[in-house]
């Protein structure tokens, strides 16, 4: 139960902006209109399912357009309303400032629980609202590119990018109207785990400054680290399921709607997606505890904890009692504004929303310069690249041969340096640069202002300072 003065998802997110522009020296009026929501459109559609008409609602919120076009994903989820849908496309103009992906923020949703329908009708459902925005300009290459966020992903993408080809006949870039698409309808290598993706990155980078990790009253680096994940869907999976292979962390806790698993010596994240997917839940999954009040285990001991669900999971009627001392905020606002001040003071450091979930708008821009270009990155250098690296290696074999004994190359190092890159590597590549150098300016300013005591209002401030330059460059 959440406490009577909880601010709301939209209220949260309109307090941690005036936090941060209070330290700011804006125009005045200025952070009133970037503070407020351009525009929502509300659109209420019948489709005839199972013999009657049945009417869904949706919306499309564009917070801001000081760059177009505008960028944000379509939820569909039960939840969705107004007040989400600007809160969550206030969110998208900022993140993308942070990241510098090029757009304004914008963000959908339809009002409906996917579970409940089957594929053929999901697809009528999708196509139909798509219809409703692309006919209103809010699904459009240049003025409003949609992606995948909870209850959506590349099946209904395929679907919104094909409908407005099928309205825009002859629009060369109309695969570029809407990201997250598989691969073959114009998607790009590592989409799909690409929110996953950045927060790993995120963590990498954050454990690659010792001043910071000491903040959190945490030592060493990533490798043994008590992780506890809430939702194991697109981006909870994909971060856990990196975490675990790649950076040697323990998955200690699992979250999901129906409850939660728990296991000091870490679960195989691998296996319980596989029981989620099978069984539509974790309840029943061997080798582990299971609670039914999956949010108690919030509260368990771990050192990093990551919301990767929905928003508003940890509010004033629990913060009290989370004892991670480092929480990555995965989803979009699962931290409300009360939570985060109650966490501040106890000292958690909390990496925030905008720039922890970035990864996925960051591939998403590569993916829609891929669609504008006509080409798949490193099409044209790779072998070209791999030409000129085999010069070296000839030189270097030579090298050998006329040393004899003495000198030899590292076993493999001809095969990997050959190698060109790919486009999943230059995606990889240009990810982890993005949340590398988002990372390093938040920190910055965290580190040299007194008056800044977190990474949110760090990154709020570098966020709102572009969007305000931008203005400023532009007008209004
Ligand atoms: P998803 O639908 O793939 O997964 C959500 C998961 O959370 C599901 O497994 C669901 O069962 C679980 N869940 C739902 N309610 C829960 C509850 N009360 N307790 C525990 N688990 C619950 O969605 P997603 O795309 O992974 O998005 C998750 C969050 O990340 C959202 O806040 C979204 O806005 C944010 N996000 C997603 C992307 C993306 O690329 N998909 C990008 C940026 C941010």
């Amino acid at each position: 139960m959440k406490p009577v003065n909880e601010p709301s998802f939209r209220e949260s997110v309109d307090l941690m902006f005036n936090r941060a522009v209070s330290l700011m020296d804006l125009p005045p009026g200025l952070e009133e209109k970037i503070r407020v929501c351009n525009a929502t459109y509300t659109v209420r559609f019948g489709v005839r399912l199972r013999g009657k008409i049945q009417t869904f609602t949706g919306y499309r919120a564009v917070h801001s357009e000081h760059m177009e076009p505008v960028k944000g994903g379509i939820r569909f989820a039960m939840g969705v309303d107004q007040d989400e849908v600007e809160a969550l496309a206030a969110l998208m103009t900022y993140k993308c400032a942070l990241v510098e992906a090029p757009f304004g923020g914008s963000k959908g949703g339809l009002r409906i629980d996917p579970r409940q329908y089957d594929e053929q009708e999901l697809e009528l459902i999708t196509r139909r609202f798509a219809y409703e925005l692309i006919k209103r300009d809010l699904i459009n290459p240049s003025q409003n590119v949609p992606a995948p966020d909870m209850g959506t992903g590349e099946r209904e993408m395929a679907w919104i990018a094909d409908q407005y080809a099928r309205m825009n006949t002859t629009d060369i870039n109309a695969k570029a109207c809407v990201t997250g698409k598989p691969l073959n309808s114009g998607g790009i290598s590592g989409r799909v785990e690409a929110t996953g993706r950045g927060v790993q990155y995120a963590l990498q980078e954050f454990f690659r400054h010792p001043e910071d990790v000491k903040k959190a009253n945490l030592s060493g680096k990533l490798d043994g680290k008590r992780v506890i994940v809430q939702g194991l869907g697109n981006v909870g999976y994909h971060a856990a399921k990196f975490l675990q292979e790649e950076d040697g962390c323990l998955i200690t806790g699992i979250i999901e709607r129906d409850g939660a698993l728990y296991s000091e010596t870490g679960l195989d994240v691998g296996a319980v997606h596989e029981w989620l997917v099978r069984h539509g839940g974790v309840a029943g999954f061997p080798d582990a505890n299971c609670h039914a009040d999956g949010a108690k285990v919030l509260e368990e001991d771990c050192d990093i904890l990551i919301p990767a669900a929905l928003e508003g999971v940890i509010n004033m009627g629990n913060a009290g009692n989370v004892k991670a001392p480092l929480i990555i905020e995965a989803a979009n606002g699962p931290v409300t504004a009360g939570a985060d001040k109650i966490l501040r003071e106890k000292g958690t450091v909390i990496i925030p929303d905008m720039y922890a979930n970035a990864g996925g708008v960051t591939v998403s821009y590569f993916e829609w310069v891929k669609n504008l270009s006509h080409i798949r990155f490193g099409r044209m250098q790779r072998r070209q690249e791999e030409a000129r690296h085999d010069l070296i290696i000839q030189e270097l074999e030579r090298l050998d041969h006329h040393l004899g004994d003495g000198w030899s190359m590292s076993p493999n190092f001809k095969e990997k340096y050959l190698k060109g890159a790919d486009e999943l590597q230059l995606v990889r590549s240009g990810l982890d640069d993005t949340m590398r150098t988002a990372y390093q300016g938040m920190s910055k300013i965290w580190h040299e202002r007194d008056d800044v005591e977190d990474l949110r209002t760090a990154a709020y401030i570098v966020a709102i300072e572009k969007v305000a330059s931008s203005y400023r460059a532009k007008g209004l």
